[in-house]
């Protein structure tokens, strides 16, 4: 189908000094938990997004020498000439699909422990280090430093070209950079012309740009990624002060401003916190100051809010991360004329919290993100079906979705069974949770997509027994069930039943979801760490409940961290007059009253609560699997080659590990795999192997 001509404004090339991006997609750096660790991982991740149609693909931070050595963390690293093969390697994967490569020079201050190259990090200022809170300080830098600094830099961009890259950028965001840091008061107590008025707190920034551009500028493109407000008001950087200042200081320097807020929580906000756009207020101004095209990020998903960022003069290309990830395919989709196929970023930020767990990215929406090399999985094409077996799927949740699409995308007769008379299982309830609407989009996508399909068909309000699913005689069977949150306390805290869970003032998110409300007041139990607990007390609180959360750990929904949230949620809950109470386990439920205990101490403490909403962790919906299992000669002789359980079912865990085992089930119909079922990429042994 050919697009629509409202959107040929996107596909209009850009020029970016030297080079030429061929439309206005661009994918802004993003970390991936891939890198340097499992490069090839990392290099076919960016390609994908090439072939997918965005005109400029990134990298994520490349630390550019040992005194910002973020280890553990996997980002990329340009320390020597070392490390120039692996980063062509990504260079060619994005040139084969005709796109721009571009790489962030990035030197992290104080957030570098230098816990391997055991140098003693740099800042403006002495300063104690904020990566793990590590026994260690920055130093404050001297002139000779700021000069090796400099040529540091140097040395990163020249090696940067050596590798193919067509666009180098120069870093000052998200309070990552050392650049960054110069510029801001609140660090830079300098007295000399590095400190100071603001003209000098921005010197080092102006530096490494125009030091980039003079080495290099003739043959490869020098961007500038700046945050433009802090979001802290007037403690930190402001866009209508500060921030704009500095743009208009630079504003002709460099050939793209990239700009956003810091730090990397604002920046990519969850869809819980923040809608589609939510930078636009701050960043509206760039393009007013300079003549230079500028770059905005924003979660954009919507064709539509794109033509009109671009109409309005907001910005010259759409910067994306999330929606990147989520979609390769995006540009290509909406060049094509296939909106209804775009599989939309729901916002729920479990790829930076892998890359924060310092662990390959996954994405709750893309399957087969960071699949690309280990496994071969493309994330518009799968291998034609290798039989004529038809698939039943039960279970019509995120797993059971995927796996019912993947399969019929195969080409295989699917038949998808639900209990309920809507699909979408946890997906369709969990969504209707404060917050977290985006998340039905897992459910819209896929629905959508099947319901295009004539191969395809859906069974709603249909409730599978083992002996109907014996009778329906598929080859493939899935038994995509799902999962129930305990009652009883078991948790991660608790390996037995916590007295007084079997009273009727005892619910569970189940019951929650499912229209159930306590009277009067309640505590919610959180020791299952991820969002439930929190949203849960939320949505209680809202309602007008007197509300308490208790958790063994030491901070509400701990696990959020690592989806840039928990600050949030914490700051939520006390907005609403929560009560909090942490490091404490529960350890007796009575009628009006709970009994609680010090994790340290084990000091008792009493609460007063009517009811008690348990968040500790779930049990698989099994038992049809375990009947069907039982009997193999039973499966033979209805005709079922292969049963598998998958998702919540199988482990309950996330959306996107169901969604992830749906489309595994689908894959690898037909297929023997070897015990280690992806390719893995081990470290090239040092051929000097000498010791002292
Ligand atoms: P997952 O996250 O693994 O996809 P969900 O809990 O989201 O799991 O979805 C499981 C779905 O399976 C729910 O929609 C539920 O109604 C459905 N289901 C459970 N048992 C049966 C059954 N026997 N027959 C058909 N559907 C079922
Ligand atoms: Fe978007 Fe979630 Fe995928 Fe990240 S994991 S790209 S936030 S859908």
């Amino acid at each position: 189908m050919p697009r629509d001509a409202k959107f040929d404004v996107l596909f209009e090339p850009v020029r970016i000094g030297p080079k030429t991006a061929r439309n206005r997609f661009y994918q802004v750096p993003h970390c991936n938990g891939m890198g340097r660790t499992f490069p090839s991982s990392m290099a076919a991740m960016r390609g994908v997004k090439a072939e997918g149609g965005w005109a400029v693909v990134s990298t994520e931070q490349i630390d550019i020498h040992p005194t910002g050595d973020i280890t553990p963390a996997t980002e990329g690293r340009l320390w020597s000439d070392q490390d120039i093969p692996y980063l062509a390697r990504m260079v060619d994967a994005v040139h084969e699909h005709g796109s721009l490569a571009l790489i962030e020079l990035v030197h992290n201050g104080k957030w570098a422990a230098n816990l391997y190259s055991r140098e003693i990090p740099l800042f403006p200022t002495h300063m104690p280090v904020v990566m793990h809170n590590a026994p260690v300080q920055a130093r404050a830098m001297d002139k000779a430093d700021i000069r090796a600094y400099r040529r540091w830099h140097l040395d990163a961009a020249r090696r940067a070209v050596a590798a193919g890259f067509d666009i180098v950028c120069c870093y000052a965001g998200h309070n990552l950079s050392l650049a960054g840091h110069f510029m801001l008061r609140r660090y830079n107590f300098r007295t000399d012309e590095y400190g100071g008025k603001l003209e000098n707190r921005v010197r080092l920034f102006r530096e490494l740009i125009q030091e980039a551009k003079d080495a290099i500028g003739d043959r490869t493109a020098i961007v500038a990624r700046f945050a433009v407000d802090e979001m802290r008001g007037a403690d930190g950087m402001e866009w209508d002060k500060e921030g704009r200042e500095i743009v208009e200081m630079l504003a002709e320097l460099p050939d793209l401003w990239d700009v956003n807020v810091a730090e990397w929580d604002n920046d990519s906000v969850t869809s819980r916190f923040g809608e589609e756009g939510s930078q636009e207020p701050f960043i509206r101004f760039v393009k007013t100051v300079t003549t230079k095209p500028v770059v905005g990020v924003g979660r954009y998903t919507t064709p539509d809010r794109m033509v009109s960022l671009i109409r309005s003069g907001v910005l010259d290309m759409i910067g994306a991360a999330r929606p990147s990830i989520a979609d390769p395919f995006l540009p290509r989709k909406i060049e094509e004329g296939r909106i209804a196929d775009i599989r939309e970023c729901i916002g729920c930020n479990i790829c930076v919290g892998w890359d924060t767990s310092m662990a390959p990215m996954r994405c709750t929406q893309n399957p087969t993100k960071g699949e690309e090399w280990r496994r071969g999985w493309h994330p518009e094409r799968i291998p034609a079906k290798s039989d004529e077996g038809a698939v039943l799927v039960v279970g019509a949740g995120p797993a059971g979705l995927e796996a019912a699409l993947a399969a019929a995308q195969r080409g295989y007769r699917v038949t998808l069974a639900e209990a309920a008379e809507e699909l979408g299982g946890r997906v369709r309830r969990e969504s209707r949770l404060p917050g977290l609407n985006a998340w039905g989009r897992v459910r819209d996508y896929r629905v959508w997509q099947l319901s295009q399909m004539s191969h395809v068909e859906v069974f709603r309000a249909s409730a599978m027994t083992a002996e109907q699913v014996l009778e329906f005689g598929a080859r493939h069977v899935a038994i995509a069930t799902g999962a129930t949150w305990r009652r009883d306390g078991y948790g991660r805290a608790h390996q037995a039943p916590i007295p007084g869970t079997d009273l009727a003032c005892v619910l569970t998110p189940d019951d929650v979801m499912d229209g159930w409300r306590p009277k009067g007041s309640v505590l919610v139990y959180d020791d299952d760490h991820y969002y439930m607990g929190g949203v849960i007390a939320e949505l209680l609180a809202k309602e007008g409940f007197k509300v308490a959360l208790a958790t063994p750990e030491s901070r509400v929904s701990i696990w959020t961290q690592h989806t840039l949230e928990q600050h949030r949620i914490q700051a939520r809950l006390l907005g609403l007059g929560v009560e909090i109470v942490v490091t404490h386990r529960l350890t007796e439920i009575r009628a009006g009253a709970v009994s609680l205990a010090c994790t340290y101490t084990g000091r008792p403490r009493e609460l007063q609560a009517d009811a008690v909403v348990m968040v500790t962790a779930r049990l698989p919906v099994d038992a049809l699997y375990q009947d069907l299992a039982a009997d193999p000669n039973r499966l033979a002789a209805a005709g079922i080659a292969a049963l598998r359980r998958i998702g919540d079912c199988h482990g309950p865990a996330t959306i996107a590990a169901a969604v992830y085992e749906g489309h595994r089930f689908a894959r690898e119909l037909g297929e023997v795999l070897p015990d280690v079922p992806f390719r893995r990429e081990l470290t090239g042994l040092s051929r000097d192997f000498r010791l002292p």
